[in-house]
C-alpha cells in the first residue's frame, strides 16, 4: 500500500495520551506487557480486517492481533452479528444456556483429548483449575514446568518465565526463577522448573513417580515459537502414562490457531487436560479447560472446586460459537499458504540485508529472531537474541505502517490476504536496509 513505502508515520498523539494516562494508570497502560513499547504506547480507536487504526489517523497492518486472539481478523462480520443479536436477548443468566451447550460441544467436536470441557474467561485461571486436577486426581503435589513456557501471571506457576528474560541453575538442574516482585517464594514449593525439548530429563524426573502433573505449551509459543523436538511429545506422553502424571498442554496460544484441534492435533500426541484461551472467541474474554471426562468430573463428583462470576457469559459464548463455527479447513490452508509466504518473504529479506536471524515456527504464529545461527531448542538458546537490533526492526517497520510485537511474534489471520502480505514485505525489505545500515 501507499504507506509501505514511507517511513513517515508519527505517533506524537498517542505518546501525549500515554503521558497523559499516567494520571490514571501505572506507566499509562493496563498491562505490564504493553510497558516500554518504542516508540509508546499506542493508542488506538478502531479496527477492522487486518487493520489497526490509532488516534494519529495511522492505519496500521496489525500482526499482534488482540496478543493471538482474532484468527479471524478484527471484526468480523459473522462475529459482529451474533453478539448484536444476543445482547438483545441477555447478558448474563448465572444459569445454563443453550447457547452455552452448543459452545461445549463445538469445543469437543474440534479438540481431540476434549471428553468434557468447562469454560473460564481467561488463560491464567483456567490453567489453575488444570493444576487443581492434577492434583486431586493423583493425590501428588509437585508440577512440573519448563523454562521459558507461561502459564499466566499468578504466583503459584509464574517461575523461569519470559518475562522474567533469565534462566538459572546449570541446564540439567534449573533453579526456579521468580517472574515477579511481590510473588510469595513459598509458591515455589510445589512446582519445579525443567529445560523443555530434553526427554532423558523429563524421564527421569518421573521415574521418581510423585509428579501430578506436567505442564507445556506442546509447542512453545510464548517466548519464541519452537517445535517440540521429534519424539518429545510422544516420550512425553508416553512417560506421564507409565509413571501416572496428568500430563497438562497449554494451548492458549496453539489451540484453534495451528489447528481446529490445536497442537494436540497437528503433532498427533493427546494429553490428558488442555488449556484454551484467546482464539477460541477471536477476541472476547473465553477460556477452556478441557480433557479426559473422569479428570473434568471431579468438578461436579471430586470436590474439587471450580468457579467464576462470567464463566458462559452469553455475550461471550455468543462469540465463542461463531469463532468455532467459522474455523474451517479453508481458514487453515488460507492461512497456511500467506504465512508460509511471508515466513520465507521476511527471512529473505533479512538475508539481503545482512542481518543474521532465524524465522521460525508456523504460519498462523511464527518468530523472527535477530542474532540466531540456528532455530532455538529451548528457552535457553533464545537468552541469545539480539533484542535491541530487533526492536530497532519493530520500530522501523512501525513508521511504515506495520505492527509487529518487539518480543519476535507474529500472529496472523484469516482477513491478511497477499495483497497484505505484499505491502507487509515491501515494507519488511525496506526496514531491514534501514536498520542494517
Ligand atoms: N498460557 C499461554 C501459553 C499464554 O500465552 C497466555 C497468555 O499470553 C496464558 C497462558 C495466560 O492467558 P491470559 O492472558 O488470558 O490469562
Amino acid at each position: 500500500t501507499e504507506s509501505a513505502s514511507r517511513p513517515s508515520m508519527s505517533f506524537d498523539g498517542s505518546a501525549r495520551r500515554i503521558e497523559d494516562n499516567r494520571r490514571f494508570m501505572p506507566g499509562g497502560v493496563n498491562s505490564n506487557f504493553r510497558l516500554g513499547i518504542s516508540p509508546t504506547p499506542l493508542v488506538f480507536e478502531r479496527a477492522e480486517g487486518p487493520y489497526l487504526y490509532d488516534v494519529d489517523g495511522n492505519r496500521l497492518i496489525d500482526y499482534y492481533l488482540g496478543m493471538g486472539p482474532m484468527i479471524l481478523g478484527h471484526s468480523p462480520a459473522a462475529l459482529r452479528k451474533a453478539v448484536h443479536d444476543q445482547i438483545d436477548k441477555g447478558i448474563l443468566f448465572a444459569g445454563q444456556s443453550d447457547l452455552e451447550t452448543r459452545a461445549a460441544q463445538l469445543v469437543c467436536e474440534l479438540v481431540p483429548c476434549a471428553g468434557k470441557m468447562r469454560f473460564g474467561s481467561s488463560g491464567s485461571e483456567v490453567v489453575q483449575a488444570a493444576i487443581r486436577l492434577a492434583r486431586a486426581s493423583t493425590g501428588r503435589t509437585t508440577i512440573l514446568k519448563f523454562e521459558g513456557h507461561y502459564h499466566g501471571w499468578f504466583d503459584n506457576i509464574l517461575w523461569s518465565t519470559a518475562p522474567a528474560l533469565n534462566a538459572a541453575g546449570p541446564e540439567d538442574s534449573p533453579v526456579p526463577v521468580a517472574g515477579s516482585a511481590g510473588q510469595l517464594p513459598e509458591a515455589a514449593h510445589g512446582v519445579e522448573v525443567l529445560v523443555w525439548n530434553d526427554l532423558a530429563a523429563l524421564e527421569r524426573r518421573l521415574a521418581r513417580g510423585d509428579v501430578a502433573g506436567v505442564i507445556m505449551e506442546a509447542a512453545m509459543c510464548n517466548a519464541g515459537a519452537i517445535h517440540p523436538a521429534r519424539g518429545y511429545l510422544e516420550g512425553a506422553r508416553a512417560a506421564c502414562t507409565r509413571h501416572g502424571t496428568v500430563l497438562i498442554f497449554d494451548e492458549v496460544i496453539t489451540g484453534f490457531r495451528l489447528a481446529a484441534g490445536g497442537a494436540q492435533e497437528t503433532f498427533g500426541v493427546t494429553p490428558d487436560l488442555a488449556t484454551f484461551g484467546k482464539a477460541i472467541a477471536n477476541g472476547f474474554p473465553v477460556a477452556a479447560i478441557a480433557g479426559r471426562a473422569d479428570l473434568l468430573d471431579l468438578f461436579a463428583t471430586g470436590g474439587v472446586v471450580h468457579g467464576g462470576t462470567y464463566n458462559g457469559q452469553c455475550i461471550s459464548m455468543a462469540a465463542t460459537v461463531a469463532t468455532l463455527e467459522s474455523l474451517t479447513p479453508d481458514l487453515y490452508a488460507a492461512i497456511d499458504k500467506r504465512g508460509r509466504r511471508l515466513m520465507q518473504g521476511i527471512a529473505a529479506s533479512l538475508d539481503r540485508a545482512g542481518i543474521r536471524a532465524v524465522v521460525t515456527g508456523f504460519p498462523g504464529i511464527f518468530h523472527v529472531g535477530f542474532g540466531l545461527e540456528a532455530p532455538a531448542r529451548h528457552y535457553r538458546d533464545l537468552t541469545r537474541l539480539d533484542r535491541p537490533a530487533y526492536i530497532a526492526f519493530t520500530t522501523a517497520l512501525l513508521r511504515r505502517g506495520v505492527r509487529a510485537l518487539e518480543r519476535g511474534a507474529w500472529f496472523l489471520s484469516v482477513e491478511h490476504d497477499d495483497a497484505v502480505i505484499d505491502a507487509t514485505l515491501a515494507a519488511v525489505d525496506d526496514a531491514a536496509r534501514e536498520v542494517a545500515k
